[in-house]
């Protein structure tokens, strides 16, 4: 796989042009803007030197092209930390070959505004060859959680989100790191993760937001077209489906997953890749004496654009 990418679109080429030195200065003109870091060095210098003046850290990774759900993470970590930093680094090594690297949607300038309104301190911006330099070889091996749901349909996709979750902590050195629960099996691996290397971490899940109508937000929803757009609902409304399946007395697990696909099959255009209930510890099959679960389903919406859309929620039975 490729780790560098040669589109003009590149976060790493655009801003090769507005770079001037490795930290752009805030202007006494704009002293709520985000410090801009680019250089992984300097920000871990910038991280140890808020350690050593007895500031904390709150860590909020992204792919950037920020929306609402980010923002409520960013917001979680103003509340406990010092200091909130924000990541935006597209990351070659989590995405798999035919998937959407280079049309990964790009907006700097917008999320750097949403990042001022926020009181981010720091944004860290690395470019894709200051973190992957081409003697980079260290990867995060995973192992069971990452196996069953997005890992079976995305072979290596965990293993490369833990490598460069694990990197960033390094850099930025957080007590806190806020995650999303959309993205539900990574957010317990990356607390497995913690857990497993003694990362001197804290998780903090936030979770998810939506548009008004139920569709979780996120960054690939810019994909749809309007008609696909309506249709994208599909998601949450088979996923309270789902939970309400759960509350009717004597219901099996069976019933909900098949309440949750009832309503998925009324949307022709929506190609189901999964629909799970699992024990959200362990993401295995949930038994029948468990009684709470998370429901998940991931799939891709519309015939000749395909969108690939992921969603979950809490599932609790009645008895
Ligand atoms: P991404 O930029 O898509 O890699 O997401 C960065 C972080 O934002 C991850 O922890 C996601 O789980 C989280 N996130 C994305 N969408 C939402 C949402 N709608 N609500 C809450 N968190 C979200």
């Amino acid at each position: 796989m490729s780790l560098t990418s040669n589109s003009p679109r590149d976060p790493q080429n655009v801003r090769k042009s507005q770079k001037r030195g490795n930290i752009r200065k805030r202007s006494s003109m704009d002293a709520r803007a985000p410090l801009v870091i680019e250089c992984p060095h300097e920000m871990q210098r910038t991280a140890l030197k808020f350690r050593q003046q007895g500031r904390t850290v709150g860590f909020v990774p992204t792919m950037g092209a920020l929306h609402e759900g980010h923002l409520s993470l960013i917001r979680q970590a103003r509340r406990i930390a010092d200091i909130v930093v924000v990541s935006i680094f597209v990351n070659p090594l989590q995405f798999g070959v035919n998937e959407d690297l280079s049309r990964y949607p790009r907006t700097f300038d917008q999320d750097r505004a949403l990042c001022s309104d926020e009181r981010v301190d720091v944004i860290f911006l690395p470019e894709v060859a200051k973190m992957y330099p081409s003697d980079f070889q260290t990867r995060i091996q995973t192992g069971p959680l990452a196996q069953p749901l997005e890992g079976k349909l995305r072979p290596g996709h965990f293993a490369g989100m833990l490598t460069v979750v694990a990197k960033l902590f390094q850099i930025v050195q957080p007590s806190w790191a806020v995650f999303g629960e959309k993205d539900f099996q990574q957010l317990r691996l990356v607390e497995q993760m913690i857990q497993d290397l003694h990362l001197p971490i804290e998780l903090l899940p936030g979770p998810i937001v939506r548009e008004t109508d139920g569709l979780a937000m996120s960054s690939r929803n810019q994909y749809l077209s309007d008609g696909m757009r309506k249709k994208a609902t599909v998601l949450y409304r088979a996923l309270r489906a789902g939970q309400e399946a759960a509350r009717a007395k004597s219901a099996t697990r069976r019933h909900v997953v098949r309440a949750t696909k009832n309503v998925l099959a009324g949307e022709p255009s929506f190609e189901t890749q999964y629909v799970a209930l699992v024990n959200p510890r362990t993401l295995l099959p949930l038994d029948a004496e468990e009684t709470s679960g998370r429901l998940l389903i991931a799939g891709h919406l519309g015939k000749r654009r395909r969108v690939r859309l992921i969603d979950n929620v809490a599932v609790t039975f009645a008895s």
